[in-house]
């Protein structure tokens, strides 16, 4: 087939950007959508009525995943386009809904241009991947491919006891198991960086190449408390003296290992946290972050090592791991495709890796899948602040529409 020369229509798209973020808008211009809420089902209602205007079949999974599919000449497995329509509390306009809507953009630009493709592509929207009402994140892409149990997701409460079970079959949107994506040509995923790099380096696009893997770890130090008063600093087993010293050697370590290893301490619990008692527990969490899983092991190792630092202060050191993930590298063919889009386009690009976690990496596991970044303000994102120009939406669908085009005409 003759490969196509088509652009989206930047107007529209912006339009569409803006009336998706209507549904549960805040006050300071963000959005709150949690997973299945009142304003989620709303936007999943708008969504389904775009998709059925434009001619498309919508099918909804036994975990409340949408699937609009324009069909294609050929039965053969779908080019996924999505992502995620719900948001964090007071998130942000572009977070997920960008994804889901570069499908929408997409699609409009193939039928009013009459192509019907030749194999179909189906739009995708995962339910409940940011985790912000019921716990884990990505929970829908989890369980299809695998990596979480249905019936433990099910049993998920959020803060007023509600299950994401009855709050699935409150929604309306709990479809059939038999219309889970189980195959795929390709997903692409179009999403905001969430990070500085592509503005700071003035770049339009971001190919990633992978999601990083990772480490979690929690490390709990133990002494013995005392009357801050009575007890002479010798005599002292002081948990968090200890804790102290151990950060230091974490920060200088770990510092060292790799300019592009991120690792942060995010909680540190003190106890009894009293004034004049002395700390005799303190319980912080350390998590690190490297696309080659030579480094995150070498951080692992480090940290199995922190009780025999001998920077204790007579206290003892207990380190438990409390989970960890591989890097996952997406599909080559794909990456290239994404290339050789924004270069002919002449869009300035450049690889980079994902930190953040996204339904891509688990699709991934099992249809072939590729991501693309395009720069956050400031990169700030789960914030009212978020902002991804609309310049840079456009040129992001493009490239998606591009490689699209691209696939269909091999
Ligand atoms: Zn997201």
């Amino acid at each position: 087939m003759q490969r196509q020369k088509l652009l989206i229509n930047g107007d529209r798209l912006k339009q569409t950007l803006e009336q998706f973020a209507d549904f549960g808008q805040t006050e300071n211009n963000g959005v709150t959508r949690l997973s299945l809420s009142e304003e989620d089902c709303r936007v999943r209602d708008y969504f389904r009525t775009c998709c059925e205007e434009l001619g498309l079949t919508v099918k909804v999974d036994d975990m409340g995943c949408m699937y609009a599919t324009l069909e294609g000449i050929e039965n053969k497995p779908p080019i996924l386009i999505g992502s995620h329509l719900d948001s964090v509390k007071k998130g942000g306009r572009f977070d997920g809904v960008l994804g889901v809507l570069t499908g929408l953009e997409v699609v409009r630009t193939l039928v009013e241009n009459k192509i019907k493709p030749q194999i179909p592509i189906t739009l995708v929207n995962f339910t409940n991947e940011e985790g912000a009402r019921f716990e884990p994140s990505m929970m829908a892409s989890g369980v299809l491919s695998g990596k979480f149990e249905k019936a433990v997701m099910l049993q998920k409460v959020d803060a007023d006891g509600v299950t994401f079970e009855e709050a699935l079959k409150k929604s309306g949107y709990e479809g059939q198991i038999e219309n889970r994506l189980q195959e795929g040509t390709a997903f692409l995923e179009l999403h905001i960086e969430q990070g500085p790099i592509l503005e700071k380096e003035a770049l339009a696009i971001g190919v990633v190449e992978c999601v990083v893997g990772m480490a979690c770890y929690e490390i709990e130090v133990t002494g013995e408390s005392d009357h801050a008063g009575t007890t002479p600093m010798s005599m002292r087993k002081d948990a968090l003296f200890a804790t102290n010293n151990l950060i230091n050697e974490i920060r200088k370590h770990l510092g060292s290992l790799d300019e592009e290893l991120v690792f942060t301490i995010g909680r540190v619990n003190v106890y009894p946290s009293i004034h004049t008692v002395i700390p005799n527990k303190v319980i912080f969490t350390l998590e690190a972050r490297h696309k080659d899983m030579e480094i995150v092991n070498a951080v692992k190792d480090f940290i199995q090592g922190l009780p025999y630092l001998g920077v204790n202060e007579g206290c003892e050191v207990k380190t438990t791991k409390l989970w960890d993930r591989d890097t996952v590298w997406f599909d080559q063919e794909l990456l290239q495709h994404f290339d050789q889009s924004a270069q002919s386009l002449g869009y300035s690009n450049k690889r980079m890796v994902s930190g953040a976690g996204h339904d891509a990496q688990f699709i991934a596991s099992y249809v072939p899948t590729a991501m693309l970044f395009v720069p956050s303000i400031n990169g700030k994102s789960h914030c009212e602040e978020e902002l991804t120009t609309w310049e840079d939406c456009e040129k992001g669908v493009n490239v998606v529409l591009d490689t699209v085009l691209a696939l269909l005409s091999k």
